[in-house]
């Protein structure tokens, strides 16, 4: 048998707990990566996974992720991540939650939680009765934290901006083409910012009925989802799913610059450097997508430490986004990598792993 810890997506995580309560049904996993800059934060994903491996690769390589992340938006939290292997129905009782809490509570902190893929405000909420590790709970207006979507959406738009004046040399998105695709609470947030700004916009989703809706709302126009990567455009914004960088996805890009919200958007490492051999100006999603954890952690921080809750706290440090991504971009020119690779080492130094 293969030894777990040289698995590929094993990168000396500090924690990799298996969680099974028969009771309720509940198998979880939550990886903790990093506490070097301060508690594994990061969200929980309620997914069917076909295989339990799977689960696993999600759980370690999101956890990363966070670290990085969190590193990079300057934010005292490490990186962490749990996976709730949800039955093919998807069946999520309070049992089940409450016995995800307990294990979060278990911890002690070293693991903060809070909304993914699966996971609502309302399953957070059941959460934090058993535990106060727990961010991204509602919240008065005004105030950090609750829906991360519209924090996210608002960092990627400013992230673009940044981007169309590093690549194309513009000081305003006004007629600027931009392809997005999936048009959830990220995308359809950047398409309405976009769009205030005379941003000429192509969407796409699965759901063609939310694409249209929102397309007619902005005066935009709509492709196909299997068309939407080979748009004629300035910009191609990813907003609905992770790897969708690979050779086939690259090749069939038509822009200068990718800068969107999805998660884990380079299929694999090498990806990077495909897209910059192409010319194409890459947007490290990880830090271009803070904008959301920025907002979660400030909230848990005014919650747990009495540090400042304010909303405008929450925009002044999305505004530093460009700032870093600029930084990337210059560093990459200098030294010949790609901007993921600088992003990268950057991160592993702020979390002492370089
Ligand atoms: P969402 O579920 O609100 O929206 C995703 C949209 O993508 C949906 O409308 C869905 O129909 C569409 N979609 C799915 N597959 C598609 C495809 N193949 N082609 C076109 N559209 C497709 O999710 P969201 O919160 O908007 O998140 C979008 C992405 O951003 C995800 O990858 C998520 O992990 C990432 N992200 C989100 C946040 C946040 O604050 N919500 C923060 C960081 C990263």
């Amino acid at each position: 048998m293969t030894a777990f810890w040289t698995e590929p997506d094993y990168d000396d995580h500090e924690l990799v707990e298996l969680v099974r309560d028969p009771h309720s049904g509940l198998t979880a996993i939550i990886a903790v990566h990093s506490t070097h800059l301060g508690p594994g934060a990061g969200g929980t994903r309620f997914w069917h996974y076909a295989e339990p491996k799977d689960a696993m690769r999600d759980a370690l390589r999101l956890s990363r992720g966070m670290s990085y992340k969190n590193a990079m938006a300057g934010l005292p939290m490490g990186g962490g991540k749990a996976v709730i292997l949800a039955d093919e129905d998807g069946t999520k009782t309070p049992d089940l939650l409450a016995a995800f809490g307990d294990a979060v509570e278990a911890l002690g902190g070293k693991y903060v939680t809070a909304e993914d893929v699966g996971i609502g405000e309302a399953d957070m909420s059941a959460v934090a009765e058993r535990t106060s590790y727990v961010s991204g709970l509602p919240v008065e207006d005004g105030q950090a934290g609750g829906d991360p979507g519209p924090f996210t959406a608002m960092g990627i738009y400013l992230g673009i901006k940044a981007a169309v004046a590093h690549k194309l040399g513009k000081d305003s998105v006004e007629g600027v083409h931009v392809a997005i695709q999936g048009t959830g609470s990220v995308g359809g947030g950047v398409a309405r910012l976009l769009a205030k700004d005379g941003a000429k916009l192509t969407l796409s989703d699965i759901d063609e009925d939310r694409a249209a809706r929102i397309a007619s709302e902005l005066g935009a126009d709509t492709v196909s989802p299997d068309r939407i990567m080979g748009v004629a455009c300035d910009v191609f914004s990813p907003n609905a799913l992770g790897a969708i960088l690979d050779d086939e996805g690259i090749a069939r890009l038509d822009c200068a610059i990718v800068a969107g919200g999805a998660n884990n958007q380079l299929a694999r490492a090498h990806h990077g450097k495909v897209l910059a051999d192409r010319g194409i100006l890459y947007a490290p999603d990880y830090v271009i997508n803070a904008g959301g954890i920025i907002s979660v952690t400030l909230e848990y921080l005014c919650r747990t430490e009495g540090q400042p809750c304010d909303i405008n706290e929450v925009r002044k440090r999305i505004a530093q986004i460009p700032e870093r991504l600029i930084e990337i971009w210059q560093e990459s020119e200098r030294s010949d990598l790609s901007p993921d690779v600088v992003a990268d080492r950057m991160a592993q130094e702020r979390i002492g792993r370089r």
